[in-house]
């Protein structure tokens, strides 16, 4: 099963990927996260990509495009839920010429839909793990709270230790990230109305400000 995930900043995307990612054995890839772990490395594509993303700009396609399409060529057996790619107009196109030319199909297409303030309300309260990206953590969801010791908070899955990412943290990134996902024209919307107009994948589009298990039901009721 080959899935695409949308949804802006803010809307719970990683938290419903994490989800499905488990129920169906995918591999969860998101492109924000390969290049965490680049900079965490300290790979010369981190480093080429680090001010792109604490600006909340884009890092430009020559870098994100074969980064991601190499990742999804060896996730071809097991199948893989995408989440962060594409993010414009170009990446929609480049990525059906590469699945096309692999053979691969995609399925579904999951479009988590949430107003551009709760989105932008919502970032700056999602704290990450340092042992598993795939450990959701929010401060202001019960669902989700990171567990407090001593007046420190740390994840509630592991235990680990929790950041918030610098680009959440800043307003005139966030809302950098925010004009790129609503871009309609050329941004991450133009790619959503891309792939809902290639005949194929079921569209599975829910409402983001519903409760994180009301969301996971509707996706999995869907996802058949
Ligand atoms: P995310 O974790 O999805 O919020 O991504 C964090 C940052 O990584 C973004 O603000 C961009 O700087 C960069 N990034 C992630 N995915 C892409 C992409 N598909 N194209 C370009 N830059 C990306």
């Amino acid at each position: 099963m080959n899935i695409l995930a949308f949804g802006p900043n803010g809307s719970g995307k990683g938290t419903q990927g994490a989800i499905v990612k488990e129920k169906y054995g995918l591999d969860h890839i998101e492109s924000g996260a390969i290049f965490r772990e680049h900079i965490k490395g300290g790979t010369e594509l981190g480093m080429k990509a680090k001010a792109f993303i604490d600006s909340g700009d884009l890092v430009p396609d020559e870098i994100t495009i074969p980064m991601v399409l190499e990742t999804l060529s060896n996730s071809k057996e097991k199948g893989w839920l995408l989440d962060g790619f594409p993010r414009s107009l170009v990446q929609a196109e480049a990525l059906d010429a590469a699945l096309k030319e692999a053979g691969m199909d995609l399925d579904f297409m999951i479009e988590i839909e949430l107003d551009r303030e709760i989105a932008k309300q919502r970032i700056m309260g999602r704290r990450l793990c340092a042992n598993d990206n795939n450990h959701p953590n929010h401060i202001a969801f019960d669902a989700i709270k990171p567990v407090e010791k001593e007046g420190e908070l740390f994840c509630r899955v592991c235990g680990g230790e929790l950041s918030a990412r610098a680009d959440d943290q800043d307003e005139e990134a966030i809302n950098k990230r925010h004009n790129i996902y609503y871009d309609n024209k050329t941004g991450t919307m133009a790619a959503v109305n891309y792939f809902k107009n290639e005949a194929g994948a079921k569209v599975i589009s829910v409402n983001g400000s519903k409760a994180i298990g009301d969301i996971s039901e509707e996706i999995m009721s869907q996802l058949t």
